[in-house]
């Protein structure tokens, strides 16, 4: 949308071309519906949130950032807040917002959108691109930017169908696995937590040999009946590349205190006839209460009384260092976003043309770039496929 919008407004006749029956499906499912489409940081902090591709995007974020996004979406009514983190959403909490703005500004520019299109195939003349070969038939284009996303939510429309292009062109596609996606775990436990959403914990990645940790966040998580989800869960996963050994996350389930600090109350609380059962419902979600006693050994009948230090001891282990077993993360079509794409060497960062083929343009996750949820996902759509869209008009104007 970015592409031909901005290509439009550069002086193109500008064709955009969707598979699906609307514009923008998966944007109207992000950040669960409320659309965290940009970040408060600078450029360095969203380079190191690509890392390590981020540099590749200097040249589309010195061209097309934040405030240029804002201004546009302001211009069509879009408010916007942030939030923890710096992250952006409208005032509205409405992912449907953005893109009916998008959608507006683009009947603006006179683009002409064609939905239930789908791309086969570009099509070049002397290895320079010439059109398109769609379901529907052909068409001339001077320029063509690709921006059919990654393998991630198919249900939207992202079917790797662009890199299946791009490499019948000779472009070189960097393996896509899964990035930002849940994680399984070996504790079959989980299932009974399953829905339960924890705000204000800490977990880190942890290799299972080492010891070494690759990644902690703060913030917010769920339990499925497979495993780990929600926020940081998300962001933790992309940091699984980082080990070469088997990995485990570690739940700090009260990081506000110290182990000190939690032997301190406990050695004040541990008087009387109260049972741990009871207690434990005092201190933590009723479903994550009732699995504590099994997890630490410790009946929940027990008195409080009569806990020993030992029993302490294996409690405060426990809230502090809830450890699960990662055996895999959830396939790519239920990733948020796609790790890999069209290889970045064969990409010019400050148009986004193919060094390949004169008059293709790439935009969006179909290039090998993804980062850690924060809005920095959709920024990078949106400054890489506005770059692309300006490219794209320049070049068809002064073509030879
Ligand atoms: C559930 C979910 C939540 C997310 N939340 C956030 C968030 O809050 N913040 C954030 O920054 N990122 C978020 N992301 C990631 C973000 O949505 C993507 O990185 C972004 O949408 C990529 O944009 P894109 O234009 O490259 O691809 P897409 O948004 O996937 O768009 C590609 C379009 O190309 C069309 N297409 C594909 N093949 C063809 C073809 N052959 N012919 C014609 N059309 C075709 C598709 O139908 C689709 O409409 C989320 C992702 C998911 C799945």
């Amino acid at each position: 949308m970015l592409a031909a919008g901005v290509a439009a407004a550069s002086g193109a006749q500008a064709i955009l071309l969707e598979r699906g029956p609307m514009l923008g499906r998966k944007l109207r499912l992000t950040g669960k519906g409320r659309c965290n489409l940009t970040n408060a940081g600078d450029i360095e902090s969203f380079i190191r949130a690509f890392e390590p591709n981020g540099r590749f995007l200097y040249g589309a974020f010195s061209r097309f950032f934040r405030d240029d996004l804002l201004k546009l979406l302001g211009r069509y009514g879009v408010v916007t807040k942030t939030e923890r983190g710096g992250r952006i959403f409208p005032q509205s909490d409405s992912a449907v917002e953005v893109a009916n703005a998008l959608a507006r500004w683009l009947q603006d520019m006179r683009v002409e959108v064609r939905l239930n299109a789908r791309v086969k195939e570009v099509l070049c003349t002397d290895g320079a691109v010439a059109g398109l070969e769609c379901y529907q038939g052909r068409m001339e284009a001077g320029a063509v930017v690709l921006a059919t996303g990654g393998l991630s939510y198919p249900g939207t429309g992202s079917t790797g169908d662009g890199y299946r292009m791009a490499a019948a062109l000779g472009h070189t596609i960097v393996p896509t696995a899964p990035a930002l996606a849940p994680l399984y775990t070996a504790e079959a436990w989980v299932a009974e937590l399953s829905g339960l959403t924890l705000k204000n914990v800490e977990a880190a990645l942890v290799g299972r040999n080492s010891g070494r940790m690759a990644a902690r966040q703060f913030g917010e998580m769920l339990f499925t009946h497979t495993g780990l989800s929600g926020p940081i869960i998300l962001t933790l996963s992309r940091a699984l590349r980082k080990l070469d050994e088997p990995a485990d996350v570690v739940l700090d389930l009260k990081p506000a205190r110290t182990a000190e600090q939690l032997a301190e109350r406990f050695r004040r609380d541990f008087v009387g006839r109260k049972t741990f059962g009871a207690y434990l419902r005092e201190l933590l979600p009723r479903s994550l209460a009732a699995l504590f006693p099994s997890l630490t050994g410790i009946p929940a009948e027990t008195r409080l009384s009569h806990m020993t230090g030992e029993q302490r001891r294996r409690l405060i282990e426990h809230l502090k260092g809830l450890r699960l077993r990662i055996r895999g993360t959830a396939p790519i079509e239920e990733a948020i976003v796609t790790a890999g794409g069209v290889c970045l060497k064969e990409v010019d960062p400050r148009t986004m043309m193919s060094r390949l083929v004169p008059g293709l343009f790439f935009a969006g996750e179909m290039l090998d770039l993804d980062a850690c949820t924060g809005g920095y996902n959709l920024q990078a759509a949106f400054s890489t496929g506005a770059v692309a869209g300006q490219a794209a008009a320049a070049w068809v104007r002064n073509r030879p």
